[in-house]
């Protein structure tokens, strides 16, 4: 066992399954990063991450240690089950995949029964029903996975295993809207907006897949990269077909290899948040793509929006294209 979790920690490390989790932090120093505590709720970053140990502690909850330890304490877990989490000998694709289609199948289907769900899409400016149709919108309700998916056959440990369960058994996703994340034809991984106060951004375990929708746009000459599926979303909208999300702003090695693949021009359209955080990150991002022959721009929106805010709160497809057109290198 012992060996097993160094050579895990080797393979995975902390921070690269944190930002797997889509958890931001902001680098302090040569080997640390502070952040929101994605075990407790607060506002003021106290979740330290330390690369060079590969550990984690949060001043505000007191809690610490290693990747498993993360795992134990954010999943509900033992630690046996936590290590088990990661051994692709445990689950088979075909399992999973297989049990992730019905999970979002069902969110799907939960979707106009609950109108608290669809008042939050319309608050996010999401209500062309062919768009929630495509994407394949859904809503998790809590409380009724379980059943369902067990009536259809699935074991308790299966979806325990991809995560749809927490270790004692009720729904990891709990009053969400839901975007399945597919890979070519198949369900990679689940997005999970809470629609109350609880920990905004969930995905399920394991890799988020590629860039979003990448087949659509991956031939295109300029493509739009933004960081949310709701700024995704809000894009669709307004027109602009040729947009893909890399869900969160550090993208993994597949995401970056795809924008790579061939001659582009890369928009990059992050947050404008007031510690700059996006900012950073596209800025370190284009430099990566320009090393590699990609031509890159950054979007510069106003102030405290993201693209979804910025139409929201009443900017136009031609105000949005003026930004693009404007774009830094
Ligand atoms: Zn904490």
């Amino acid at each position: 066992m012992g060996e097993d979790v160094e050579a895990l920690e080797r393979r995975l490390p902390l921070i690269e399954y944190l930002r797997q989790c889509n958890w931001k932090g902001s680098s302090v120093g040569r080997s640390e990063f502070v952040g929101l505590c994605p075990l407790h709720e607060e506002t003021q970053p106290s979740f330290y991450v330390n690369t060079r140990k590969d550990v984690f502690y949060c001043h505000g909850c007191g809690q610490g240690g290693d990747l498993i330890r993360f795992v134990q304490l954010s999943r509900h877990l033992s630690f046996r089950q936590s290590l088990a989490c990661f051994d692709p000998q445990t689950t088979s694709e075909d399992g999973s995949r297989a049990v992730l289609e019905q999970a979002a199948a069902f969110y799907r289907q939960q979707l106009d029964d609950y109108p608290e769900a669809l008042s939050y899409l319309n608050q996010r400016g999401v209500h062309d029903p062919t768009l929630i149709r495509e994407l394949e919108i859904g809503y998790a309700p809590g409380g009724c996975l379980r059943r369902h998916l067990t009536a259809q056959g699935h074991s308790f440990d299966l979806l325990r295993q991809v995560g749809l369960l927490n270790g004692n058994g009720p729904d990891a996703f709990y009053q969400r809207i839901v975007f399945p994340l597919r890979q070519g034809q198949h369900v990679v991984n689940l997005y999970g907006r809470s629609i109350g106060a609880a920990f905004a951004h969930r995905f399920l375990p394991g890799s988020k897949g590629g860039l979003y929708a990448w087949e659509k746009v991956r031939h295109r000459p300029e493509v739009i990269v933004v960081e949310g599926l709701f700024d995704y979303a809000a894009l669709r909208q307004a027109g602009f077909d040729n947009v893909t999300c890399s869900l969160g702003t550090h993208l993994n090695a597949d995401q970056f290899l795809q924008l790579c693949d061939g001659p582009r021009t890369v928009y990059l359209t992050f947050d404008a948040d007031a510690n700059q955080s996006g900012q950073q990150a596209a800025e370190q991002l284009a430099h990566r793509l320009e090393a590699h022959g990609v031509a890159a721009r950054r979007v510069l929106l106003p102030q405290g929006h993201d693209p979804n805010s910025f139409f929201v709160q009443g900017g136009d497809a031609r105000q949005f294209q003026s930004l693009v057109e404007g774009a830094q290198p």
